[in-house]
C-alpha cells in the first residue's frame, strides 16, 4: 500500500472547508492583542493564552529588539555547547527566585520542556502516573520516557491512590505524578492538596504543568502551587513562555540536583539549539513586569469571575461544570462538532474569536468552546464579545427547537 495512501483517505478537514465552516489557520494581520485583525476583520479575542496582556507592551516588544541588536537572531547550537548566553542564565536564576525553587532550567519551548523533563526524569523501571486530561507535551514525554506510564481517570483522586498503592509495592521503581496545574480547555484546577497527600503516602514526586496558572493563579501569580499555600511541597513545576510571559520557550524549577540531571541527560534539550535572545529577553521583561505589577493578575481574576457569573446567566450558554474556582478559562458546552464548528463560525462572523475544541482534546460529542481572557481587555470590549455570544446562542437555539 502506498504511504501516502492515508493522506488521501484525509477528508475530514476539506469537508469542514466545503462547508464554509473551517475554523483552523486563520491569518492574523495584526499583533496578539485584545482586539486583532483576523481574516481581515476587526475581532475580538477570546482565544489567546496572552494572560497578562504582555505580547504589546512596548516594554517587552524593546527588550526583545535590544537583544537582537546585541546577540543576532539566533544561538546557532546547543546551550550545550556553543548556545548559553548570560540572558539564558539570567532569566534561569530570575525564574528559580520568582517560583521559590532553588534552581531552574529553560528549554526551546513548553512542548520541548515537557518532553525534556519527562522523559529524563522517569526511566526505565519508574512508573508515571498521569492525569487523562494532560497536556499532549506530557502525553508525547512519557511516550519518550522508558518508565511504565498509567493514567488515572482526570482529577480522580481514587483512582490515582489505587495505582499508587499498585506502584509502591515495587520498591525499587520510582514514581511520578505529573497533572496540568489548571487544564487548558476546561479550565479546571488540579486537586493540589490531595496530590500532595497521596505523594507523600506513597513516596512519589510531583511536576506540575504550570502553563495556564504562572501568572493567573496564585495572589502574586506564581500558579497552583501559590493559590493552594504549597509552593514547598511540589517538587517540580514546569512552565511556558508562550501564555502569560509573552514570548516562546519554556522552564522547569525544583532541587538543584534533579535541575542538574535533567540538563545533562534531557535528550530532546541537549540536542536542540537554544531559545534565541529575542524571546528569552522579551520573556525575562514580562516576568519582572509580573512581579512588579500584581494589579494585572487581580485584573484578570476580576474579569475571569465577571465573565463566568455574565456568561452563565445568559438563557441558551450552558458552561462545562469547572466547579467554583475562577479561572480565565471559561468553556461553553457545544456537544456535537457540527455544532461546535458553526458556533465558531457564526461568533467569528461578528467579530468574536474563540478556540473550538474537538476531539482528542474533549471526550466525543463533548466539544467545547473555549474562551480565554487577557487582563487588558475592556470592559467595553467584553460587553460587546457577551452580546455576540448571546446572540449567536440564542439563534441557534431558535432554530434548533421544533416548531
Ligand atoms: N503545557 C500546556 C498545559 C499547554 O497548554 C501548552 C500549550 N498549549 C504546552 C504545555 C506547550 O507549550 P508551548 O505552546 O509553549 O510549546
Amino acid at each position: 500500500m502506498d504511504l501516502f495512501e492515508k493522506c488521501r483517505a484525509y477528508t475530514q478537514a476539506k469537508e469542514a472547508m466545503a462547508m464554509g465552516v473551517y475554523p483552523f489557520f486563520h491569518t492574523l494581520t495584526s499583533g496578539q492583542d485584545t482586539v486583532v485583525t483576523m481574516q481581515g476583520r476587526r475581532t475580538i479575542m477570546l482565544g489567546s493564552n496572552n494572560y497578562l496582556g504582555l505580547t504589546s507592551d512596548p516594554r517587552v516588544k524593546a527588550a526583545a529588539i535590544r537583544a537582537v541588536e546585541k546577540y543576532g537572531s539566533g544561538c546557532s547550537g546547543s546551550r550545550f555547547l556553543n548556545g548559553t548566553l548570560d540572558l539564558h542564565v539570567e532569566l534561569e536564576e530570575d525564574l528559580a527566585s520568582f517560583l521559590q525553587k532553588e534552581a531552574a532550567l529553560i528549554f526551546s519551548t513548553g512542548f520541548q520542556s515537557n518532553l525534556s523533563i519527562i522523559s529524563s526524569i522517569a526511566g526505565r523501571g519508574d512508573y508515571i502516573l498521569s492525569d487523562s486530561m494532560n497536556h499532549a507535551s506530557i502525553v508525547d514525554g512519557t511516550r519518550l520516557s522508558f518508565a511504565k506510564t498509567y493514567k488515572y481517570r482526570h482529577n480522580d483522586m481514587q483512582d490515582l491512590e489505587r495505582l499508587l498503592q499498585n506502584c509502591a509495592k515495587d520498591e525499587k521503581a520510582g514514581i511520578l505524578i505529573v497533572t496540568d496545574g489548571v487544564f487548558s480547555m476546561e479550565g479546571e484546577i488540579c486537586n493540589l492538596p490531595e496530590i500532595v497527600r497521596l505523594a507523600r503516602r506513597y513516596g512519589a514526586r510531583i511536576l506540575v504543568d504550570d502553563a495556564h496558572a504562572i501568572g493567573v493563579l496564585g495572589e502574586r501569580g506564581r500558579g497552583t502551587a501559590e493559590h493552594f499555600g504549597l509552593v514547598d511541597e511540589v517538587d517540580l513545576i514546569m512552565n511556558t513562555f508562550s501564555k502569560t510571559l509573552a514570548s516562546l520557550g519554556g522552564c522547569v524549577v525544583g532541587p538543584e540536583d534533579v535541575i542538574h540531571y535533567i540538563k545533562h541527560t534531557a535528550r530532546p534539550f541537549i540536542f536542540s539549539a537554544s531559545i534565541p535572545p529575542a524571546q528569552v529577553a522579551a520573556a525575562a521583561k514580562a516576568l519582572h513586569i509580573l512581579e512588579q505589577e500584581p494589579e494585572r493578575v487581580r485584573r484578570l481574576n476580576q474579569i475571569a469571575g465577571m465573565m463566568k457569573k455574565r456568561l452563565s446567566a445568559l438563557p441558551h450558554v450552558t458552561l462545562h461544570d469547572s466547579g467554583n474556582e475562577i479561572v480565565p478559562i471559561i468553556s461553553i458546552l457545544t456537544g456535537s462538532e457540527t455544532n461546535t464548528l458553526i458556533a465558531a463560525k457564526e461568533l467569528l462572523d461578528r467579530g468574536v474569536y474563540v478556540n473550538p475544541v474537538f476531539p482528542p482534546a474533549v471526550a466525543q460529542d463533548s466539544c467545547l468552546l473555549r474562551t480565554s481572557y487577557t487582563a487588558t481587555h475592556t470592559d467595553e470590549q467584553l460587553e460587546e464579545a457577551l452580546a455576540v455570544i448571546d446572540q449567536v446562542f440564542s439563534t441557534l437555539a431558535d432554530q434548533a427547537s421544533p416548531r
